[in-house]
């Protein structure tokens, strides 16, 4: 089989690339220019043939996906911009929202592709905290929208990006439930937390990591405060090769066509990420890392962003990543980056 990656430079996508190859399936990635697929013809030149990348200029455009989807049986479709520094909401909108409604466009007519897997987040769920609720796919973030509706360019990045995320997953349901009964394929949103774990994308230097490895990197690693604020909850996170994986399994799953699925690992504060780090470090020569607000107990602790992961389990069928292992391969993916 053969899947159509898009964004396929990306820190998720790279792996969601990996996934696929590894499980024996043909892969076209997606990236904007030629330069940007070099580092991962490098990364996956042992696949030989069965990893190709082609050149979207602009996800954007009417029919940009018409050409690159024709053959393929899937579609992984993650190219989105993920960073909080939009000044004017559509920089985040028109490529979230067209991308996605493009990439459905260009399948209408496709007699190959079973499935189309969006990648979605939490953040088109809730990112509300609501200590007690658990949060499941039948919620939707519609304050993130209501926020930047109010007070436009004034908004903050994260309700910008939140309802970029909400919007474009909106618009991905809305067209499914008005064209599915003349396509031949149908539906899957993955609704990722946090993502962390470690990289395998091209970073040229750590300051220019993706915006979810970067707050990692400078809360645990980096970090000079001992505020008993890294006590407080702050969402939910899983890691980056689950949500490959989910990808390939909500291809594979019959039972994950029209649902949206949501793919967490556990609620954490950024003490417990510490903690942990501290906890898995001497064991990888690392002795001296921050220690944080010596007095936490994370057994005080409200978390108030909480996913459920009854699909996560019941559909696609397999246990998240432990913390710790996350931690370490984290860790050892940054030592070894500098
Ligand atoms: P990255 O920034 O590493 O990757 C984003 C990808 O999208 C890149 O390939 C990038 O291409 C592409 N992209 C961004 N803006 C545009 C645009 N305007 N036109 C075309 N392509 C574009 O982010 P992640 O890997 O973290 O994110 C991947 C997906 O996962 C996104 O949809 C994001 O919303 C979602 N997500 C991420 C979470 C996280 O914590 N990381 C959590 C939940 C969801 P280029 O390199 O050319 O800019």
């Amino acid at each position: 089989s053969k899947v159509l990656v898009t964004g396929a430079n990306g820190f998720l996508a790279t792996h969601v690339v990996k996934a696929f190859l590894d499980r024996q399936y043909s892969v076209r990635g997606t990236v904007r220019s030629q330069e940007k697929g070099d580092h991962l013809h490098k990364l996956f030149s042992s696949h030989g043939n069965k990893f190709e990348t082609v050149v979207v200029k602009d996800i954007t455009q009417e029919g940009a996906f018409d050409e690159v989807i024709k053959d393929v049986d899937a579609v992984a479709h993650t190219a989105s911009p993920f960073h909080f520094e939009a000044d004017d909401p559509n920089e985040l909108f028109i490529p979230a929202i067209n991308g996605t409604k493009g990439i459905l466009q260009s399948a209408r007519k496709s007699t190959t592709i079973k499935r189309i897997v969006i990648l979605s987040s939490t953040a088109a769920i809730s990112n509300a905290p609501n200590p007690g609720k658990v949060y499941t796919e039948e919620d939707w973030n519609d304050v993130a929208i209501k926020a930047v509706e109010e007070h436009g360019k004034a908004a903050s990045g994260d309700e910008k990006y939140s309802a970029s995320k909400m919007r474009a997953e909106k618009a991905a349901w809305d067209w499914y439930n008005t064209n599915k009964a003349s396509v031949e394929w149908d539906l899957t949103t993955i609704n990722p937390p946090f993502i962390f774990g470690p990289t395998l994308h091209e970073v040229d230097k750590l300051e220019n990591l993706n915006t979810s490895s970067q707050l990692w990197y400078e809360q645990v690693v980096k970090n000079t405060s001992n505020s008993p604020d890294l006590g407080k909850s702050v969402g939910s996170y899983v890691d980056v090769r689950d949500v490959a994986l989910a990808n390939v399994l909500a291809v594979e799953k019959e039972a994950a066509g029209g649902e949206r699925i949501l793919v967490p690992a556990a609620p954490f504060t950024w003490q417990d990420m510490i903690n942990a780090s501290r906890k898995v470090g001497p064991s990888i020569g690392l002795n001296n890392l921050p220690q944080g607000y010596t007095g936490y107990d994370a057994s005080e602790v409200t978390y108030e962003t909480v996913f459920s992961g009854e699909k996560l389990k019941g559909i696609l069928g397999f246990k998240p990543i432990p913390l710790e292992d996350t931690v370490r391969d984290s860790l050892l993916d940054f030592k070894a980056r500098g």
